[in-house]
């Protein structure tokens, strides 16, 4: 599996969404590589959206998963239940799920060793604050979810990681796609070199990514593919993000 391109619907959606979502798509986009994106819905809509999207190759997957595979956890869901209905991959550790759930790097590595021991692609996003940013210690602080979220972890078949820094999420922001690259070099040295059993297969970047600014980020050389919020809401807007990076790759 080569995702490269990934929406992430966050808690929107409906059944009448899925379905225009999909024509809106389907009309726009001009590539071939359909197994190169992926789209995670709100859990509930996960097994109408893999009916509506069909067999021509879109993965679909969760936004999250549980820890644990079982048991009394009312409101959760596991990767062995994704697994079940035909899910590709999860988010795992997005920063609203850090901020707003207190989730945690300890948690966010038991997830990731659920989805390994499911063979769900993880997609693990790390990103530094505004603060972060500021203080000029964005490497220290992906360094540090990059451990904590990887060291308890014996293996790890393969991994997608989502480099999101958070002042860029939903603002219109992004940093500039030379520093991008450059980050995207560090983490790909700091998995490789620290945890040879990580099979690290792609860094995706996200943070207000649209159609007008994807091609300055898809060509660079270290930015794999893009995680996308806002502009994946609307089908036609993803599908000329699509376009862009089928051009560049
Ligand atoms: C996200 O939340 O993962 C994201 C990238 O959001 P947006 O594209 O809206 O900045």
């Amino acid at each position: 599996m080569s995702l490269r391109l990934i929406a992430n619907w966050k808690l929107n959606g409906s059944i009448e969404f899925n379905h225009q979502w999909a024509e809106d798509f389907f009309k726009n986009f001009s590539g071939s590589n359909f197994k190169s994106i992926g789209i995670a819905p709100a859990s509930v809509y996960l097994d109408h959206l893999i009916k509506v999207i069909g067999d021509c190759g879109i993965e679909i997957g969760a936004q999250n998963i549980y820890e644990e595979e079982s048991g009394a956890r009312s409101g959760e869901i596991s990767a062995t239940m994704i697994k079940d209905l035909g899910c590709k991959f999860s988010i795992i550790g997005h920063s609203e799920r850090r901020l707003f759930f207190n989730e945690s790097n300890k948690s966010i590595s038991k997830k990731l060793n659920q989805a390994n021991k499911n063979c769900v692609m993880p997609i693990l996003c790390i990103g530094e604050s505004a603060e972060e940013n500021q203080r000029n210690i964005t490497y220290d602080a992906l360094e540090l979810q990059i451990n904590e979220a990887l060291k308890d972890l014996y293996e790890l078949h393969s991994l997608i990681i989502a480099y999101e820094p958070v002042w860029a999420i939903g603002s219109g922001k992004i940093p500039d796609p030379v520093e991008i690259n450059s980050i995207h070099k560090m983490i790909k040295d700091v998995v490789q070199s620290r945890f040879p059993k990580v099979g690290l297969n792609l860094v995706l970047y996200g943070g207000s990514v649209n159609s007008k600014n994807a091609s300055s980020l898809f060509s660079q050389e270290n930015i794999d593919g893009a995680l996308v919020g806002g502009a994946s809401l609307s089908g036609k807007e993803f599908a000329l993000i699509a376009n862009v990076l089928n051009e560049l790759s």
